[in-house]
């Protein structure tokens, strides 16, 4: 038996001073404990909060595209996921000759019994046929937390196709996200840069303007609002995007929404640094200006953003974003910070805009666990949910730094980010695996189911 005593319980109703006992891998009671048992472990929690394990929504390990492979597999991946406080990440599964059901085997087995925090999938959709069509209910059935489709990149799916696919895909009731960005309009700003050789890294964002989030994001809450389903839009990066949604939501539309980190704490002044800095910064979308930044923390800190994924696609920049350094579309997209993601968020939330912490819970953990089936499981601290526990210290001031860091990466976008707040101690299922801020087990993981 484990007891965690006297802290500050973040509850779904608010916070509370109090104790929690763990046994076989779940919370078996929360209250006040009088009697603590000679053969039970305790750890003192006073002072600090004490949440349920961060969920994050929208990871990449493990994963090749037409440029690189990333520096993360799921062994560094989680292990850096749970230094940061995340007990349960979602990552994104492709399909395998053209099979969601062999895709889904495949990165389930590249997962297990290399895994530092509980996984589970999203199934991206990146052809529509009747194979795939059929194996929508079979890969829901087997316990895919949600299905994706792109309106960007080579895999993106037309307006039909999206249409098709979540006319298949509402009979499961599972999500459907989408990254919105308009590909084809993309494609033709980046022909037209290469003929004006235009294509150092100070481009990158010149190749995807806003206006190519607001009506990818316009197009496919219609797609929506046509099945008469929910939809969700991952990575909002702009302010103009987060309108949009607003603007469709008033209308009607049953649309929920995740923004990431990066869109809070940087800005598109990185693209033009020297020596090919920008490089390190390189995703899509792209950053966007610092006033976009502070639109969309008003917007976190007032609920219109129902969760905050780290979009971890972790490339190394001395290796693989610098093949870009002469060409920015050869730069492999996307930026570690799965680790970093929780603290800046509670930073950004309860540090910066006094949120109370109970409304950061529901971001970091709460609304992740219920927007993709796992909740009441994760996601709460309640008698009988898996004891996936994050005791977070208010008091400690630490600087984000690689050094400290667990990403296979070479760099991490957030270096010299002054925080408030860090990570205590970590319980996966009941196991103590991160003792005063040191992992200390990395290999408890499951695959959800
Ligand atoms: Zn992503």
């Amino acid at each position: 038996m484990r007891i965690i005593r006297n802290g500050e319980l973040v509850l779904p109703t608010g916070v509370v001073t109090g104790d929690i006992v763990m046994e076989n891998e779940v919370i078996t009671y929360i209250g006040h404990i009088t009697d603590i048992p000679d053969d039970a472990e305790v750890i003192d929690a006073t002072g600090c909060y004490v949440f349920p394990g961060f969920i994050d929504p929208h990871t990449h390990f493990q994963m090749t595209n037409a440029l690189a492979s990333t520096a993360d597999d799921f062994e560094s991946g989680t292990a850096a996921a749970i230094a940061g406080g995340t007990t349960t990440i979602i990552n994104f599964a492709s399909p395998e000759e053209g099979s969601l059901k062999q895709g889904l085997a495949v990165h389930k087995g590249r997962a297990e019994n290399h895994i530092a925090c509980d996984v589970a999938f999203h199934m991206e959709i990146t052809d529509i046929n009747d194979a795939v069509l059929q194996e929508i209910p079979a890969v829901a059935k087997d316990g895919v937390a949600s299905f994706k489709v792109y309106l960007a990149y080579g895999f993106r799916l037309n307006d039909k196709e999206i249409y098709e696919a979540i006319k298949a895909i509402a009979p499961t009731n599972k999500l459907v996200a989408a990254h919105c960005e308009n590909g084809p309009l993309i494609e033709a700003l980046i022909e037209e840069l290469r003929q004006s050789s235009k294509l150092d890294v100070a481009n990158h964002p010149n190749s995807r303007p806003v206006l190519i989030e607001t009506e990818a994001i316009e197009r496919f809450v219609t797609i929506g609002t046509l099945t008469n389903y929910p939809v969700h839009i991952v990575h909002v990066s702009s302010g103009a995007g987060l309108e949009t949604i607003e603007t469709l939501r008033r209308k009607g539309a049953r649309v929920t929404c995740e923004t990431c980190p990066q869109y809070l704490v940087l800005n598109d002044s990185v693209y033009s640094l020297p020596n090919f800095e920008g490089g390190k910064y390189v995703m899509s979308p792209p950053l966007r200006k610092a006033e976009d930044n502070q639109i969309l923390r008003d917007a976190l800190a007032s609920g219109k953003f129902q969760t905050v994924g780290s979009d971890h696609c972790s490339f190394n920049f001395e290796s693989q974003k610098k093949q870009g350094m002469h060409d920015f579309t050869r730069i492999p997209g996307g930026i570690p910070g799965v680790e970093e993601r929780g603290l800046i968020t509670y930073h950004v939330l309860v540090n910066k805009h006094q949120v109370d912490p109970s409304q950061f819970m529901k971001v970091i953990s709460e609304n992740p666990a219920k927007l993709y089936g796992l909740y009441p499981k994760k996601g709460t601290l309640q008698v009988g949910s898996d004891a996936d526990i994050t005791i977070l210290n208010p008091y400690v001031e630490h600087v984000l730094s690689k050094e400290t860091a667990h990403t296979k990466a070479d760099y991490i976008p957030y270096e010299g980010i002054n925080i408030k707040g860090g990570i205590a101690h970590v319980f996966l299922r009941g196991h103590h695996v991160v003792n005063n801020g040191e992992l200390i087990n990395a290999h408890l993981g499951k695959c959800i189911p």
